[in-house]
């Protein structure tokens, strides 16, 4: 018997036991090595006239022999001599196929596309197997070798018989262990079925080059008797037939001239399982310092489980059309966690379990790109195809939202304008970009008011009075909205037609133009407001005027309505943005807080908190009604327990107006009963 190098025997306890995370990749590994014998065979036979080998016969076999306990992997690839045995299965870490790639690398370096590169995967097989056997015969030489070890100390390698060139790899699978102390066992039987087989090839392997055939059973119908009577009932018998397991082209490395839109939403249904099509399908091909192909989709509706814990995000990672990762998470933003799709690059530098990649740089450039192509994939459909963006927005819009907020607003520049909000004014969904090119002249901000119902919204006196000074105001109404925006801060929108403030500027602008100049743009940075925070800065001049000399005249009776309502609000105040007709009060916030951001916490996944933030809030009152005018009489009366009631159901009748609970509600229906 011949030892393994001391080095070698510790990677392979190493490799048996911790690299690999998920013993069934032994198939892949198996099959990989295999595609490559058959690869390198094959290339040969290109380069050298004299080899005659037929393309069509090229294949790998996969087969089980339950009472044995073996698995079988064979190909009739270029094989191995008894050094070849020695120097590639002896030493763990050598991979002749990566000495064969650079050996071969200037000849017709595209025409190969070797999948071993750390010679390491065979090993993997011990994993699974308590002997593995390998008869190998190499291309060109008229005797076979036999290779054998249990992986333990060493192996040995003896004469041995082949009919033809090529290798048979032939695993004697473990005993099963049962579990014990609640652990589970390990169940190595349940591999010797075709079912399992087939399920492990088609996941890992199926896009492997070269047929994966395999003998399966099948029935069929047994012919009719000929003199079979009346009451004959069809009889069925089993029979064998060798089947291609794989599907061999994958689909992402055609150009998507050459696919019909039809073959990419069958690919995208069976593989992601999702029985609708995909609403955008993007595929392209990357080249220079990293070569990769992507194919990725856009799915039309969002799987059920897309907001919930359980989802997991990512791309399929193929190296070499074999899968190395069934969801690479690292290769999608988490607000582009719907998308769903392969990326395939034979250069990506994955570590020798290839389970584990490395976070590297390569993977980084990958994703940055794939992102870029989402985004203006979005940009596109928002811009032809409205009516689909919609209903994508629909289903994924909230979590391109939550990506701005998570970013603390740093991913704004790229997601802002794919988002869409209802416009008040306009009645349907704009984009933020469409809100500003609509505003009036002089108007300065975006305005906006949350809450969780439309209709609600449009009907609150704040939004009536800013969309009656002609502003339009976007209906919020996703808890995630408000948070957006103030992460957002301001919106950006790009190189918008220059505004020019003094005439004498616009003039010489259209002289310029008029000569033939191009027309001067500038980034506007527009500030989102809440119509129901802080001062908006509406008012004219008159109006402002007049409010402050209304409080500052019933300066006792905001003094007594706050002392009435005590800790419930920061002031009381004449309101600068209700007028004639509108309700008699509202409540409004100061500081970065809003009533309906205070809500959502409110039913935060924590439930109702002790100390919650509140947000601050003021009792405006609307000058111009008729309460008012009663409000002040009962003060002038000296009547302070009128003045007290009314102060009360003003402030309650304003939460009701927000979508609130009055504070103390039997206090209120018995104040309402009282005027009654
Ligand atoms: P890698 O595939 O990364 O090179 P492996 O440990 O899987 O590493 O295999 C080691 C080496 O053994 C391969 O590089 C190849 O030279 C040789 N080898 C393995 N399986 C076969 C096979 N079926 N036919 C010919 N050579 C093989
Ligand atoms: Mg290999």
């Amino acid at each position: 018997m011949r030892k393994f190098k001391t080095e070698s025997k510790k990677l392979l306890d190493l490799m048996i036991n911790s690299i690999y995370t998920n013993k069934e990749i032994f198939l892949r590994e198996l099959i990989s090595n295999a595609s490559d014998a058959v690869d390198k065979l094959n290339f040969m036979s290109l380069t050298d006239d004299n080899m005659h080998v037929d393309q069509k016969d090229l294949a790998i076999r996969v087969s089980f022999d339950k009472d044995a306990r073996t698995i079988t992997v064979s190909d009739n690839g270029i094989g191995m001599t008894a050094e070849e045995l020695e120097r590639n299965l002896g030493t763990i870490a050598h991979s002749g196929s990566e000495e064969f790639k650079a050996e071969n690398a200037d000849s017709q370096g595209d025409a190969i596309d070797i999948i071993g590169q750390f010679g390491v995967g065979f090993y993997s097989a011990f994993m699974v197997a308590k002997r593995v056997r390998v008869v190998s015969r190499a291309y060109g030489s008229d005797e076979a070798n036999v290779w054998e070890s249990d992986g333990l100390e060493g192996y040995t390698i003896e004469p041995g018989e082949r009919a033809d060139h090529g290798t048979d790899v032939i695993l004697t699978l473990r005993d099963d262990e049962p579990g014990h102390d609640g652990e589970p066992g390990e169940n190595y039987s349940h591999y010797l079925s075709e079912w399992a087989l087939k399920d492990l090839i088609r996941r890992y392997s199926n896009y492997v080059r070269y047929p994966i055939q395999m003998m399966v059973t099948k029935s069929r119908q047994k012919p009719k008797p000929e003199d079979a009577g009346d009451d004959y009932k069809p009889e069925y018998e089993d029979y064998e037939e060798l089947e291609t397991i794989n599907s061999m082209t994958p689909i992402w490395k055609k150009r998507q001239s050459d696919v019909e839109q039809s073959d990419y939403n069958e690919f995208y249904k069976s593989t992601f399982h999702d029985f609708e099509d995909p609403a955008r399908t993007i595929s392209f091909h990357a080249e220079g310092a990293l070569e990769y192909d992507a194919l990725l989709f856009i799915p039309a509706r969002a799987p059920f489980d897309l907001y919930s814990k359980d989802y997991e995000k990512g791309l399929a990672l193929y190296s070499s059309n074999v899968m190395i990762m069934e969801k690479c998470a690292d290769l999608l933003p988490d607000y582009y966690n719907f998308v769903r799709g392969v990326v395939d690059s034979a250069d990506v530098s994955l570590n020798i379990s290839r389970e584990t990649l490395q976070h590297d740089r390569q993977l980084h450039a990958i994703a940055r790109r794939v992102e870029k192509r989402i985004t203006s994939e979005l940009e596109s459909m928002r811009d032809d195809d409205r009516e689909a963006y919609e209903k994508f927005f629909e289903n994924f819009g909230r979590g391109l939202k939550y990506g701005i907020y998570a970013s603390y607003g740093a991913k704004a520049s790229g997601l802002a304008d794919l988002l869409l909000f209802w416009s008040a004014k306009e009645q349907k969904m704009v984009t933020l970009r469409e809100y500003v090119e609509a505003m009036p002249e002089g108007q300065k901000a975006i305005y906006y008011a949350a809450g969780d119902d439309r209709d609600r919204l449009a009907k609150m006196p704040v939004v009536t009075g800013v969309l009656g000074r002609g502003f339009d105001v976007l209906l919020c109404t996703q808890d995630v909205d408000e948070f957006t925006f103030q992460a957002m801060r301001e919106y950006v929108a790009r190189d918008c037609p220059k505004v020019y403030e003094d005439d004498a500027a616009r003039e010489a602008a259209e002289k310029a133009v008029a000569d033939g100049a191009e027309p001067e743009t500038e980034d506007r940075h527009l500030e989102l407001k809440n119509v129901a925070t802080g001062d908006l800065d509406l008012a004219s001049e008159d109006e402002k005027k007049e409010a402050e000399e209304t409080t500052k005249e019933h300066g006792d009776l905001f003094d007594a309505m706050k002392e009435a309502l005590g800790d419930h609000v920061e002031k009381v105040a004449v309101s600068a943005r209700l007028g004639e007709g509108d309700t008699p009060a509202c409540i409004t916030t100061e500081g970065p807080l809003s009533l309906e951001m205070e809500k959502v916490l409110k039913r935060g996944p924590e439930g109702e908190v002790e100390g919650m933030p509140k947000a601050v809030r003021v009792l405006e009152l609307n000058g111009k009604s008729p309460v008012f005018a009663k409000l002040v009489a009962a003060q002038e009366a000296g009547d302070a327990d009128k003045v007290k009631l009314y102060a009360g159901l003003l402030y309650d009748q304003a939460l009701l107006v927000e979508g609130l609970l009055p504070e103390d509600p039997v206090a209120f229906a018995k104040n309402v009963c009282e005027l009654m």
